[in-house]
């Protein structure tokens, strides 16, 4: 069986990628020939064999070296898809993570889920942008440097990174009891945002990102890497919501209103809480994989006011989801008596609140921003205990226009995941 011998410090500093891709192949150094080759067919140069005895890791490095176009951009040390308008076309774009300080982790970036707020914000829909900005908040991949006062990472290490790569870290909700950084005034996202020396945060969507340790997850083993970026946004955001407005009791009846991205991780979570599940979908071509795949227990079409009547008065909370325009009276008809209704969608107009609707079922009306720090690691702890991951369509990155465009469409099961490391080379 072929063994890879591991690099040194200077190697991986070298080859990122290839190691990043070595951690993935290989853990232990060993691999068949057969994994090896059919890697080499997807990652790697195709007209390089796989090797067998003791390869040693420059060999290694070859077999998977590509000519990456992208990596002739002079002056820059990170390759990216980036908008430079609010147009929104993505395209190539060069330019400078900062080095490696004594706290941060430097990821090799391997997968990066596309959530719809990247789509959002690369159109301006929510005012403000900045640009050029390389969106991506649902990042995984491996630890390839760690700074002198890191103590929980090293190179080699499953890392992801979510919603936000800093906050202030002193006041209350920062504080490790409450670990609420997302509601800090001084979070920093992790694009569209700016750092505190006035640098402009760029995302996912390249090859790699320095982090402040503070923020960066672990990915447990029993989780895929590409299947579990989607949970540093769209896992978070729904799990967050269900833990603190008390509907995480099993045998609680949920409704998820949109099976995109946050709803099916939605699904998938409250099946794991033992909670009953309703979605409501206009998508009546959802039906049959949100009930016999996704493990969803009622599926009701939006736009069918009979199947709504149906459900009335049935629901203790609802997770909304959807990411336009929509009337939220009919959702609050399926609530019970002092039923929950939880926003995380953010349409690009406000919502017309029915307050007849609230005010007959006593209703409380919330929202709910991603989940700290603190709770994203229980988040990935819990999937990985339940076996739970997103349900992916993985891409090239040169797809991500196509992908936006199906995105609009709600044409997606479920979360596209870009290929980073297949497709972006660098
Ligand atoms: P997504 O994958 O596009 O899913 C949204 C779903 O909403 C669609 O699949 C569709 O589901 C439904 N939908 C779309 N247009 C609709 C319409 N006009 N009327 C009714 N339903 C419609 O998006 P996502 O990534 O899950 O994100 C959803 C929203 O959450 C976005 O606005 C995003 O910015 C926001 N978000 C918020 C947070 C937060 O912290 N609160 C975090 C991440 C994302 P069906 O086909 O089933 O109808
Ligand atoms: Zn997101």
């Amino acid at each position: 069986m072929p063994r890879v011998h591991q690099p040194s410090p200077s190697e991986i500093a070298a080859h990122p990628r290839e190691f990043a891709l070595l951690r993935q192949v290989a853990p232990s150094g060993e691999v068949d020939k057969e994994t090896l080759a059919e890697y080499v067919k997807l990652y790697g140069e195709p007209s390089k064999a796989a090797a067998d005895g003791e390869i040693s890791f420059a060999d290694f490095a070859a077999m998977f070296s590509r000519p990456a176009s992208a990596r002739e951009q002079a002056g820059t040390n990170c390759v990216g898809w980036a908008a430079q308008d609010k147009s929104g076309v993505m395209a190539p774009f060069g330019f400078n993570r900062r080095p490696v300080g004594p706290k941060d982790v430097r990821i090799q970036i391997t997968h990066a889920g596309i959530c719809h707020s990247d789509l959002h914000q690369v159109k301006d829909e929510w005012g403000g942008s900045l640009f050029p900005m390389v969106p991506g908040h649902e990042i995984v991949g491996i630890v390839t440097e760690v700074g002198a006062e890191v103590s929980s990472f090293k190179p080699g290490d499953r890392a992801g990174v979510g919603c936000m790569v800093d906050s202030c870290g002193s006041c209350e909700l920062c504080a490790p009891e409450r670990s609420e950084q997302q509601y800090c005034p001084k979070c920093v996202y992790t694009y569209n945002c700016m750092h505190p020396d006035g640098s402009i945060c760029q995302g996912g969507y390249s090859s790699h990102i320095v982090v402040t340790e503070a923020f960066v997850l672990r990915i447990p083993d029993a989780l895929p890497l590409d299947a579990s970026a989607p949970l540093l946004c769209a896992g978070i955001t729904t799990y967050s919501p269900l833990k603190h407005f008390g509907l995480d009791k099993p045998g609680m009846r949920l409704g998820v209103v949109g099976l995109g991205g946050l709803g099916h991780m939605a699904v998938k979570l409250a099946k794991g809480m033992g909670l009953h599940v309703t979605v409501i979908s206009t998508s009546e071509s959802k039906r049959e994989e949100a009930t016999k795949v996704l493990g969803a227990d009622e599926f009701l079409v939006s736009k069918d006011p009979e199947a709504l009547k149906s459900a009335a008065n049935s629901l203790h909370g609802i997770i909304d989801t959807v990411s336009a325009k929509h009337d939220l009276a009919a959702l609050i008809g399926l609530l019970k008596l002092d039923g929950k209704l939880v926003l995380v969608g953010v349409p690009e107009v406000p919502l017309d609140l029915p307050s007849a609707a609230v005010i007959f079922k006593r209703a409380t009306v919330s929202g709910s921003l991603i989940g700290g720090i603190k709770q994203t690691q229980e988040m990935l702890d819990f999937c990985a205990e339940k076996g739970i991951a997103s349900t992916i369509e993985k891409i090239p990155i040169d797809y991500v226009n196509k992908a936006y465009e199906r995105m609009v469409k709600s044409d997606v099961r479920y979360r596209f995941v870009i290929d980073v490391q297949g497709s972006l080379v660098a």
